[in-house]
């Protein structure tokens, strides 16, 4: 890539928008229009982290790195310059077509009677719960169609990996939810593979921005077990999406103090519990206060809500959450 296809890309990707998307907050505003934050880079406790949005430039007094949104994905993602590229060049294309596709599949999922039910018997029930997670449905065989019709190329589509190399819609009979660069879909057929996501990085915590000022929060492993608890009125619980976080994620977790509950899968082979004994040393190596909730055996958040477990009792396994 030469240097003038460098400064294209940086001019595309404004370092102040990559930060936001990524969750980064500006705490503080400084002269000729800059701005201080904690460092998403290191565990930081009070704003080192210089943020000047004219010269597209940060810099970070705590752990003294620096550079551009380049430098900057480097960093995050923890890869590479050519790979940094890749990803960033990844975003910059995937912004607006997923907007797109979330746009149309949310339209779809009122229109077929079998998604509405499949939710219905996963516990989501509430319209304000449908559009505070954009959820939507993928019936198959129309997005293809829909997109190369507002002037999408096949290509370009195949590469974001919403239509397969043979040409039909990736993402058939599921319930998907739009996360940061990515979708999720959640099969309703136990024919295909239950979960899938576009090539590339899960993202972040599912909706991190709404919950790290919470003092609090409640980790969950799976979609629906976010929806059951938000429905039942937690407004302060995240979702890894899998049992084991990604750089990122875990960084978000540590990024300031607070107790995490860690209520995973209760399941027969113990994996979820696992990965939770795993996570919640982790977290005490980095001062954060970890707390493991036992769910009903064979229950996950999703299914103890669906068989009608209330918010009551489950403000009561938190309270008996073990250390
Ligand atoms: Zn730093």
């Amino acid at each position: 890539m030469n240097r003038q296809a460098l400064d294209d890309l940086k001019q595309q990707i404004p370092l102040m928008g990559y930060l936001q998307a990524h969750d980064w907050h500006p705490a503080r505003r400084l002269s000729r229009g800059r701005w201080m934050g904690l460092c998403p880079l290191h565990a930081d406790h009070k704003p080192s982290f210089l943020v000047d949005p004219y010269k597209d430039l940060f810099y970070c007094y705590g752990c003294g790195r620096g550079g551009d949104v380049i430098r900057f994905a480097e960093l995050y993602h923890q890869v590479k310059f050519s790979q940094a590229l890749v990803l960033l060049h990844q975003w910059r294309g995937a912004q607006p077509l997923l907007q797109e596709v979330t746009r149309f599949y949310r339209f779809q999922l009122h229109r077929y009677s079998e998604a509405i039910t499949y939710l219905y018997q996963r516990g989501v029930r509430s319209l304000e719960l449908i559009e505070h997670m954009r959820i939507g449905y993928a019936p198959g065989g129309c997005l293809r169609g829909w997109l190369t019709q507002l002037g999408h190329s096949l290509p370009a589509l195949r590469q974001a990996g919403l239509v397969t190399g043979v040409g039909y819609d990736a993402y058939v009979r599921r319930i998907v939810f739009p996360l940061e660069g990515n979708l999720y879909g959640r099969s309703l057929s136990d024919a295909a593979p239950p979960h899938r996501f576009l090539p590339g990085t899960k993202g972040g915590l599912y909706s991190w921005d709404q919950v790290r000022r919470y003092p609090e929060v409640i980790l969950v492993e799976g979609l629906f077990d976010y929806a059951g608890l938000w429905q039942a009125g937690f407004q302060n619980v995240t979702c890894s999406l899998g049992a084991h976080l990604n750089v990122s994620q875990f960084r978000q977790l540590c990024d300031g103090p607070r107790t995490v509950y860690l209520t995973f899968d209760a399941d027969g082979n113990g994996s979820g519990q696992q990965a939770a004994q795993y996570l919640s040393r982790s977290l005490r190596e980095r001062g954060i206060t970890a707390r493991l909730v036992s769910l009903p055996q064979g229950h996950d958040p999703n299914s103890f809500f669906v068989a009608g477990g209330d918010a009551q009792e489950f403000h009561h396994l938190l309270q008996e959450a073990s250390r």
